[in-house]
């Protein structure tokens, strides 16, 4: 497979200044896939500087038309889907059904932010009613500018179509900085805006660390707002950068989301949607429902269905069909997950399940689904995100017992819940503390709802019309009128 490597800057590959590259792996083979360049401060200052002069034209087109221009990535992206999956999942390691369906959420992205491109046309110049005939005003929506978006390496795809559609949409151009473990996948955006005839350096691409890249990409007073998915304590630093030059920031941070399962929920359906919220995308998931919450009553019997679907999960290569769970996608993370369970073991809780590499899988970053009971509430396996394939669970006896449990966190990205018990639908869902709840499902994301943390996961939202509002200022321009006028 040929892989793209440079950078992508005023609509051209380009050389990094420095000449650096870094590696790039594949974690199913540890296998050095690729080098990509590792650009550095002055490779920053040449990709706001295009998009900086691309800005005014871009953002003189109308929304119809730059949502042409958004339809074309979300068919592009369709016709490379066998492509881009196979990349995404060789670099990345999730199995290749998991990148396939990222693919199609990649496409939707776009097709949606091409209607409310549309739709933006006529929403701008409406006017304000007032209580005086003395005055008139109407509201306009402009781009909020040059943007910075920063991405991690979980979806890398998907969490850049999050942000590059609607900023496009908007009217801003963008630098989109990769994640450094997953650069390759990113990069197909730019041959794609070359393929579409995308005007040169509405979209730049810069690959490279979080210090060279990133961090010049924040503190540079030609980026008017800065778009960041990734963890809390990279997006701590990022705002106290913005704020030196009080740019707008909107920020999707971590997760240690709760699932409650409650005494009249059906078993199979239960343990289907607490293994789908912990072990897809091998729990690398900023939504991941690490913690589990099972009403005492049906522990035993939630138990015995939980670990017997435990054991059938498949481990191994992403490109195999009968594989259910792929490779963790970094050797940083593989680490972190054996230390972060090794705590777990000695931390009181039981281990139940997993708990070790996969036997048998010498290469590759591999580790076992892996399931604790009675976890201490004060152990940093019920309290910090681990990002992997790790559950903790704990039982309650009463449903303000769970949503207490639930709420005490210093994360609210999302909470599941499962129950039969309209009313109890409605009082939990609404006493939760966090940004999306699910009821009775997997995690099912539609672009049309929002995405986004109560307290420590983040700041401002995603997706729906919310995620556009993230890249537009608001502007009103009101005017004295003359009596008879
Ligand atoms: P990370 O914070 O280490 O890195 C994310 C990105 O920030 C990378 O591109 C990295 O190079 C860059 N970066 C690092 N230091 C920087 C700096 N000083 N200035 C600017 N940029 C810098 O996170 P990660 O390990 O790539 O991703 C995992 C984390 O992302 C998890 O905590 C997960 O919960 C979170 N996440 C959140 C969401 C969400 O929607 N809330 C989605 C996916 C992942």
């Amino acid at each position: 497979m040929q892989y793209l490597t440079q950078l992508f800057i005023r609509g051209e590959w380009v050389e990094p200044a420095r000449q650096g590259t870094l590696d790039v792996i594949n974690p199913a083979t540890e296998d050095v896939i690729s080098e990509v360049a590792a650009a550095t401060e002055e490779d920053v200052e040449l990709a706001v500087a295009a998009a900086r002069k691309a800005l005014p034209e871009w953002r003189r087109l109308t929304g119809t038309q730059r949502g042409k221009y958004l339809r074309e990535f979300a068919s592009a992206v369709q016709q490379r889907k066998s492509r881009l999956a196979g990349l995404q999942s060789r670099n990345n390691g999730k199995t290749l059904v998991e990148s396939e369906y990222d693919m199609d959420a990649v496409s939707a992205c776009f097709n949606y932010y091409a209607d409310l491109a549309e739709q933006l046309d006529l929403r701008q110049n409406q006017p304000v009613t007032l209580p005086s005939s003395a005055f008139k005003s109407h509201t306009r929506f402009e781009p909020a500018g040059v943007v910075g978006l920063i991405v991690p390496w979980n979806y890398p795809l998907m969490t850049a179509s999050w942000k590059l559609a609607p900023a496009l949409a908007a009217g801003c151009t963008a630098v989109l900085k990769p994640s450094e473990i997953t650069p390759l996948i990113e990069l197909e955006l730019g041959a794609i805006a070359q393929e579409i005839g995308l005007p040169a350096g509405v979209l730049n691409i810069v690959t490279g660390t979080g210090p060279d890249v990133g961090a010049p990409l924040c503190a540079h007073p030609g980026i008017d707002k800065l778009s960041f998915t990734g963890s809390t304590p990279t997006g701590t630093k990022i705002m106290e950068t913005a704020a030196q030059s009080v740019k707008g920031v909107s920020l999707e941070l971590g997760g240690k989301s709760p699932i409650l399962v409650f005494d009249d929920a059906d078993i199979d359906d239960a343990v289907e949607w607490i293994c789908g919220g912990i072990f897809a995308n091998a729990g690398q998931m900023c939504s991941a429902t690490s913690r589990l919450l099972v009403q005492q009553s049906i522990y035993p019997k939630l138990m015995k269905a939980l670990l017997t679907a435990v054991a059938d999960i498949r481990v191994g290569d992403p490109f195999n069909a009968e594989v259910t769970m792929g490779a963790l996608t970094s050797r940083q993370q593989y680490d972190k997950v054996l230390t972060a369970i090794a705590e777990g073991k000695r931390s009181g809780a039981t281990l139940a399940a997993g708990g070790e590499p996969v036997p048998g899988l010498e290469r590759g970053y591999f580790v076992q689904p892996t399931v604790f009971t009675d976890v201490p509430l004060n152990s940093s396996l019920w309290r910090d995100e681990i990002f992997g394939p790790v559950l903790a669970i704990r039982t309650f006896e009463s449903e303000t017992e769970a949503v207490e449990l639930a709420n005490d966190s210093c994360y609210g990205l999302i909470a599941s819940l499962v129950t039969s018990d309209e009313a109890r639908i409605q009082r939990v869902s609404e006493a939760l503390e966090a940004g999306h709840i699910f009821v009775n499902g997997h995690q099912e994301l539609f672009v049309e709802t929002s995405w986004g943390g109560f307290k420590k996961s983040g700041i401002g939202r995603e997706l729906g019309p919310w995620g556009l509002d993230e890249f537009l200022e608001v502007k009103h321009i009101t005017r004295g009128v003359k009596p008879g006028l």
